[in-house]
C-alpha cells in the first residue's frame, strides 16, 4: 500500500495546481493524482505546419475526438453545448486562449441585486487579495486602470492591440462603448522564466515558446521545486471513506491499469465542473448512496458552461489575423443589469483577432461565404484571409437546476470507470440575451466597416467553462461547500475548481477559479488544526 500523505489534490489544471503551490509552504506531504501527462513544447502543434489540423485530432477541443488515453469521453448528445478541456499536466490551461477577465462585485450578488440565482456566500473584497496573488504567479499583462471594474495592477505591460485591436477600437469609440485591453495570461517581457510572446502565431493548441501561461509552466515548478509530488497518469476511480464519513482516501489506476489504494488525511478535488461531480458520483457507498457529499441532492446540478454565441465580419484591408494571441479587447459595456431589457444580467464582448488559413477556408466556405471553383483562390486571397473580425459574446447563464452532470447508464472510459453524461439548455433569460448581443456586435462590425457579417448563435464546444456543479453556500441544505470549499458533508473533502461557482458571471472563469483555489488554501492553512480532526 503507498505510504499515507497529509493532502492528496486530484487534478493537476488551473485549480489544483494553485492550491498544491499555495499549500507547499507549510511542508504537509502532498500528493497530486492526474490522469494525464506531461505535454512537452516541443510535441505542441504549433512547432509544425499541421498546427490547425491537429486542432481536430490529438488537439482537439473535445474529449471525444482527441480520444488520447489521458481523455475520459462524455456523453453530451443530449446538451446544447458541448465540452472544451484537456486532460493532462495543465489541464485547460494547455488549451485556453488565456484570457483573464474577473468577475464583478456585481457577480456576488446576483440574488440581492436582480432577485434571481442566489448570492455568494463570499464577496468580491475576499477574493481580492488572491486575484492578486495569481495575477503575479501566472504573469498577466495587461493595462491598469481599467474603469469599467476594481482596480487592478497587472505584473506586465498589455500585449500590442495590432491592426485588429485598433480597427475594433475605432468602432468602439465612434459607438462610444466601454472597451479595454485583454488582460492576458501572456507574457510580454521575460517573466520568471517564461521567453515573451512574440506574435507569431495561434496560441490555443499550446504556446511552445512559453509565453502563454499554462500552470505547467507557471505553479508547477514552483509547487514541486517546494516539495509537491505530482504523480502522473493516475486516473482516480473513486474517493473512499471510514464509518464515520470521513474521506480515507482514492482508489486509482495507473498507467498499466493496475488498481491502487492511496491513503490520505484531507482529499482535495480539482477535476473542473464535469470531472468533479463524476468522481463524487463515482463514489457512492451505502453510507452516501446517492454519490459523495451530495445530502444536498445537488452534486451534478446548476451546470453553467456560458452560451457564446459569435458574430463575423469582414474588411476590405489587411489585418493581423493569425498573428498573435487571440484577444485582442473586452467590452463590459453590457454587463450589469439594465431593467429596460428584456433579460437579467449580462455580457462580455470579446473582439478577437481569428485562425489561421485553414480554418478561414474551411468555415468561410461552409457558410457559403468562399466559392468553389475558378474564383476560390482569388476570394479567398482579396477578401478572407487575414481580413475577417469576430466578436465572441460571453453570456452569463443563470444556475438551473435540470442542466447537469449525472453518470451515463453505459458510457464508461478505458479503466471500466462510467463516463460523465450533460444535460444542459439554454434558458429563456440567455436567449433573450444572445439576441440583444448579436444586434449590438452587428452595430460593431458594421462601425468597423465590416460587411458580410454571419452568426453562429452557439458555438458548440468552445468556451469550455464548465461551472456550478457542486455550488458553494452556507446552508447545507442549498450547497455543496460551505464559503471556504469544504464539504458540508465529509469534513476532510474540499472543492477548488469551477464546480463551486454559485453563479456564473459574464466573463472567462479561471482567473476567479485559481483565486478561488488560492483562497481555500488559504483558509485551509488558517485553520490547520481543524482540517485533522
Ligand atoms: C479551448 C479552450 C479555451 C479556453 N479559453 C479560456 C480563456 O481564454 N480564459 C479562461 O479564463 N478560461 C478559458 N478556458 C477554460 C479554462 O481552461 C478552465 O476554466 C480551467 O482550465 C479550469 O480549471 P480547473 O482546475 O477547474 O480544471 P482543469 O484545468 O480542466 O483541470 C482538471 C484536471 O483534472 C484531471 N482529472 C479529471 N478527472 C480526474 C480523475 N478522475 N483522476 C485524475 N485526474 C483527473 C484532468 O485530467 C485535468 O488535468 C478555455 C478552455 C478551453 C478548452
Ligand atoms: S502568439 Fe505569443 S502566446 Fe501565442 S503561441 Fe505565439 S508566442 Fe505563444
Amino acid at each position: 500500500m503507498n505510504p499515507i500523505v497529509d493532502v492528496l489534490i486530484i487534478g493537476a489544471g488551473a485549480s489544483g495546481a494553485a492550491v498544491a503551490w499555495s499549500l507547499a509552504e507549510t511542508k504537509m506531504r502532498i500528493l497530486c493524482l492526474e490522469q494525464g501527462e506531461w505535454v512537452k513544447p516541443a510535441d505542441y502543434p504549433a512547432n509544425g505546419r499541421d498546427w490547425e489540423a491537429r486542432l481536430w485530432s490529438d488537439f482537439a477541443l473535445h474529449p471525444n475526438q482527441r480520444a488520447n488515453s489521458a481523455d475520459y469521453p462524455v456523453n453530451d448528445t443530449d446538451s446544447a453545448m458541448k465540452v472544451a478541456n484537456y486532460n493532462g499536466v495543465g489541464g485547460g490551461t494547455i488549451l485556453y486562449s488565456a484570457h483573464m477577465p474577473r468577475l464583478q462585485p456585481s457577480d456576488f450578488r446576483v440574488r440581492s441585486l436582480d432577485g434571481v440565482a442566489d448570492d455568494w456566500p463570499i464577496d468580491y473584497t475576499t477574493l481580492e487579495p488572491f486575484y492578486d496573488e495569481n495575477d503575479r504567479m501566472m504573469g498577466i499583462a495587461g493595462l491598469a486602470g481599467d474603469p469599467s471594474g476594481p482596480p487592478r495592477e497587472p505584473p506586465m505591460p498589455p500585449m500590442p492591440l495590432g491592426r485588429t485591436g485598433e480597427r475594433f477600437a475605432r468602432a468602439m469609440n465612434r459607438l462610444g462603448w466601454h472597451w479595454w485591453p485583454s488582460f492576458a495570461a501572456i507574457a510580454t517581457t521575460p517573466y520568471d522564466g517564461r521567453a515573451a510572446c512574440i506574435n507569431l502565431g495561434h496560441c490555443t493548441p499550446g504556446c511552445a515558446q512559453g509565453a502563454k501561461a499554462s500552470v505547467d509552466i507557471t505553479y508547477w515548478p514552483h509547487a514541486i521545486r517546494a516539495g509537491v509530488e505530482l504523480r502522473t497518469r493516475c486516473r482516480v476511480r473513486e474517493i473512499t471513506t471510514s464509518a464515520q464519513g470521513m474521506a480515507t482516501g482514492v482508489v486509482y489506476y495507473d498507467h498499466d491499469g493496475v488498481e491502487h489504494f492511496q491513503p490520505a488525511e484531507v482529499v482535495v478535488l480539482a477535476c473542473n465542473g464535469v470531472g468533479t461531480p463524476r468522481l463524487l458520483l463515482n463514489s457512492a457507498s451505502s453510507r452516501f448512496p446517492d454519490g459523495l457529499a451530495n445530502s444536498s441532492g445537488l452534486v451534478g446540478r446548476n451546470l453553467m458552461m456560458h452560451p457564446w454565441p459569435q458574430v463575423r465580419g469582414f474588411v476590405d484591408d489587411e489585418l493581423d489575423g493569425d498573428h498573435g494571441p487571440m484577444m485582442a479587447l473586452y467590452s463590459k459595456q453590457f454587463y450589469e443589469t439594465d431593467r429596460s431589457r428584456d433579460f437579467l444580467r449580462g455580457y462580455m464582448l470579446a473582439l478577437t483577432r481569428v485562425t489561421g488559413p485553414v480554418n478561414e477556408a474551411v468555415t468561410s466556405a461552409a457558410a457559403g461565404q468562399l466559392p468553389w471553383g475558378a474564383d476560390h483562390h482569388r476570394v479567398f486571397r482579396e477578401r478572407r484571409y487575414r481580413r475577417r473580425l469576430v466578436i465572441g459574446i460571453g453570456c452569463e447563464d443563470l444556475p438551473e437546476v435540470h442542466n447537469r452532470v449525472t453518470l451515463d447508464p453505459e458510457l464508461r472510459d478505458t479503466n471500466g470507470i462510467p463516463a460523465p453524461r450533460l444535460d444542459y439548455i439554454i434558458g429563456e433569460n440567455s436567449r433573450r440575451m444572445i439576441e440583444h448581443a448579436i444586434a449590438r456586435a452587428e452595430e460593431i462590425l458594421v462601425a468597423a466597416g465590416a460587411t458580410d457579417l454571419f452568426t453562429s448563435r452557439t458555438v458548440l464546444n468552445t468556451p469550455g467553462h464548465l461551472l456550478g456543479t457542486a455550488r458553494m453556500g452556507d446552508d447545507p441544505a442549498t450547497s455543496v461547500v460551505n464559503a471556504w470549499g469544504r464539504s458540508h458533508d465529509v469534513k476532510n473533502l474540499f472543492i477548488v475548481d469551477g464546480s463551486v461557482f454559485v453563479t456564473s458571471g459574464g466573463v472567462n472563469p479561471t482567473a476567479t477559479i485559481q483565486a478561488l483555489a488560492l483562497y481555500i488554501a488559504d483558509q485551509m492553512k488558517r485553520r490547520l488544526a481543524d482540517l485533522f480532526d
